[in-house]
């Protein structure tokens, strides 16, 4: 790791493909650090808390494009839905009906990762992947029409096992591919700063990358 964020970010970008998004995921880093990205030009920021997303928005250019990657209360979806770029934690049926609801609201279709639970840990969250189906199918017959589902998203064990690893991105590669012709998914969001390269090679073409170009976290 190179020794600033300029650095690290132009450094990941040069190992990256064209068709991969990187989403500079800047939790618990001060607008300062996101405006360092931003100053090569790089426009895609992911945030796990919506009141700390939603100041950086208010704070930051207009021209950033939010994601949210974290777990997301029902009652907090008013505060993101009228600029979100992307909700990447679509985990349940009921978060699903409320982001469309507040879409609707605020005359945007938002557009959605379905997060799907790969990973052993009991606290990850998201759809078991026959939950996920169910759910893109019941979205035929009960259209919601203020979302967009464009793709999946998933979260490996934190683990240094990497046929573990490699395990899981497979599993949700694997549900990618049986469904994205039926369903028109585009995004395989699966890889963070430890595994990405594992992820790539596995078939993501979104990864969310945070402590490896802003610097470790603190723990909080
Ligand atoms: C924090 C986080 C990331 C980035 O993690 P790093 O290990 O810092 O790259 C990616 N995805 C989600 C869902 C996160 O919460």
């Amino acid at each position: 790791m190179g020794d600033s964020i300029s650095q690290n970010l132009k450094q990941l970008k040069s190992e990256i493909s064209h068709n991969v998004t990187l989403v500079a995921v800047s939790k618990t880093k001060p607008k300062e650090a996101v405006l360092e990205a931003y100053a090569i030009g790089h426009r895609i920021f992911g945030e796990n808390k919506v009141q700390e997303m939603t100041q950086k928005w208010e704070e930051l250019p207009r021209d950033i494009q939010w994601h949210m990657i974290g777990h997301l209360q029902t009652n907090k979806v008013k505060y993101i839905a009228p600029y979100v770029s992307m909700i990447h934690s679509l985990d349940r049926v009921k978060l699903a009906n409320e982001i469309d609801r507040q879409g609707a609201r605020y005359r945007r279709v938002i557009d959605c990762l379905i997060q799907i639970k790969i990973a052993k840990e009991e606290e990850k969250f998201g759809f078991e992947p026959n939950e996920a189906l169910t759910f893109l199918e019941q979205l035929r017959t009960n259209p919601m029409p203020n979302i967009n589902i464009r793709g999946v998203m998933g979260m490996a064990t934190f683990t240094p096992d990497s046929e573990q690893i490699k395990h899981e991105f497979s599993l949700l590669k694997t549900f990618f591919d049986q469904n994205k012709s039926a369903h028109n998914l585009e995004i395989l969001s699966m890889g963070m700063s430890g595994d990405y390269p594992l992820a790539l090679e596995l078939g993501s073409n979104m990864i969310r990358v945070g402590s490896a170009i802003f610097g470790s976290r603190l723990p909080h």
